[in-house]
């Protein structure tokens, strides 16, 4: 049975994400190697645009993702999570989506496994709320209060996030706060030095 079959059967015929049941087509995870079902999942041809070409999301049509972060095929659960932490930037609601799903630990090393390494993005670069540009390893402060959601403790404004790490989204960079590791979004952000 060849990989497409299989994903077919799995998902009744309906694309993973949206349950369209038009233009269906067989998407393998970045960036695995191995070409297989499990590592693949079944999506339309409107999910699969928006996927190729981040610039034309929709985020409308992403509110599917409600419903489909909550599939048992550990691919399509690393699918919704890395659209919804692409979305988290603009859109509160997938922010809070976020905050409520659960992935086992190894699915989510296989979700956040692809944000060092996304060919996407890497080019563009990242600015702090001065338009200073961000390197990894910069130390910066919060220009604000920010709400550490989940963690329960509220980071001050001030605060110094020391050796940052940048993201395959430029308005994000990875800091530690509390010892916590935070997707931080980079305009919150002054670099020190
Ligand atoms: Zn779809």
């Amino acid at each position: 049975m060849s990989i497409e079959q299989t994903l077919l059967q799995r998902s009744s015929a309906k694309c993973e994400l949206c349950a369209s049941e038009e233009n269906l087509t067989a998407y393998n995870l970045p960036p695995e190697n191995e070409v297989s079902a499990d590592k693949s999942i079944l999506v339309c041809a409107t999910c699969s645009g928006q996927i190729a070409n981040p610039e034309t999301m929709n985020a409308n049509h992403w509110r599917c993702l409600n419903d489909s972060m909550w599939n048992p095929e550990p691919a399509v659960q690393v699918m919704a999570w890395r659209l919804l932490s692409k979305l988290s930037a603009t859109e509160s609601w997938a922010q809070d989506l976020l905050d409520t799903m659960y992935l086992e630990p190894e699915v989510l090393s296989w979700a956040e496994s692809n944000s060092a390494a996304s060919v996407e993005d890497d080019s563009a670069p990242t600015f702090d709320n001065n338009g200073a540009r961000l390197y990894a390893g910069d130390t910066v402060t919060l220009i604000k209060d920010l709400d550490v959601k989940g963690a329960g403790f509220t980071a001050k404004r001030g605060t110094l996030v020391k050796n940052i790490m940048l993201t395959n989204n430029p308005k994000h960079i990875e800091g530690r706060v509390n010892g916590i590791r935070l997707v931080l979004v980079a305009d919150f952000m002054k670099k020190v030095g």
